[in-house]
């Protein structure tokens, strides 16, 4: 189920919440809740999230509902039926407002997304794993700013992946972007700073440093990232997650988010048959908000912000 699909299905659920009566049975908060639970886990979002969120909801609603009832016991005469109609309607109210509280927390990325500065270096760290498309979301990140007119450079801090500063260099080049790297140096790190220090000496405003993605989260490459990050104090932390991936995602987002401090998610590959749910378990994994998605191996980055904002307006 693709993300738009989702959304129309949890707006379905949630309108049987309107019940003409005004009330909520426990099988009907069971039945909406099942259709929610089953439509998140079809669209990849984490099946921990989901039971977690299930579970939430269960324990604030339950609680009401039961109160409700109890009070009601010996309601029987005209006024007391009309005050548990009153009542009643509102438990439906808050039935679907805690349902979609717990949706929003689910969903809702705790951090802001970071807004770089005109004039001063932002240094941006990426990290991903390898074929997660980070060489080429980073090459289209740096045609982002450099088209608005940010003065940008690319570092390739990935001496694992044979041909990874071929990759960059190629890119960099066909974007007139300036790049730094190297073909003898085997330290990443040595590397991330002397480019960083380089860029920032020269000014420019917005400086990417690509690092190494192996095919698994595996504790060396994380703490090569910890050494570069430590080495080039990034302003933002950017992880690049391939959609694809579905259910693996959380968990390798998680990986991530625990060795370094990523401040936003990148969300690429949505163009194939990803369902987009692994994108939301990623921004529940790191509380962090989704800032570009990338749709195609050429095709330009799509910033959520503008998606939602429009065109022309600043990121902030
Ligand atoms: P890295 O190892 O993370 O640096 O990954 P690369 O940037 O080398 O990308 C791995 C493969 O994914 C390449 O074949 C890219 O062309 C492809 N790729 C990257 N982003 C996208 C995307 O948004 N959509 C599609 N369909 N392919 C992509």
């Amino acid at each position: 189920m693709v993300l738009a699909e989702l959304g129309g299905k949890l707006r379905d659920s949630l309108r049987k919440l309107h019940t003409s009566s005004g009330r909520v049975t426990q099988t009907q908060l069971n039945a909406v809740l099942s259709d929610i639970t089953r439509a998140l886990i079809e669209s990849d979002v984490n099946v921990k999230l989901v039971m977690t969120m299930r579970d939430n909801v269960k324990q604030n609603v339950e609680q009401l509902i039961e109160k409700d009832d109890d009070d009601d016991d010996d309601d029987d005469d005209d006024a007391n039926e009309q005050r548990r109609k009153r009542r009643a309607s509102n438990v439906s109210k808050l039935v679907q407002k805690a349902v979609v509280e717990e949706l929003v927390r689910l969903l809702q990325p705790q951090r802001k997304a970071y807004v770089p500065k005109r004039g001063k270096p932002n240094v941006v760290l990426f990290v991903g794993l390898q074929g997660a498309g980070k060489t080429t979301t980073i090459a289209k990140y740096a045609n982002y700013y450099q088209r608005r007119g940010w003065k940008t450079a690319m570092v390739c801090a990935d001496t694992f992946r044979a041909g990874a500063f071929d990759q960059l260099k190629q890119n960099a080049t066909k974007l007139r972007v300036p790049f730094y790297g190297s073909y003898t140096e085997a330290d990443p790190v040595a590397i991330a700073e002397e480019g960083v220090d380089q860029f920032v000496h020269e000014h420019y405003e917005m400086i990417i440093v690509d690092t190494s993605g192996r095919h698994r989260q595996e504790a060396g490459l994380l703490e090569e990232m910890q050494e570069i990050a430590a080495a080039v104090r990034p302003d933002n932390t950017v992880l690049v997650m391939d959609a694809t991936q579905g259910q693996a995602v959380y968990d390798q987002a998680m990986a991530f988010s625990n060795a370094v401090d990523v401040g936003s998610v990148i969300i690429t590959k949505l163009d194939g048959h990803a369902k987009g749910g692994g994108a939301l378990s990623a921004v529940a994994a790191t509380e962090s908000p989704i800032i570009f998605l990338g749709s195609g191996e050429q095709a330009s980055l799509f910033s959520v912000h503008e998606l939602v904002f429009g065109a022309n307006t600043e990121f902030k």
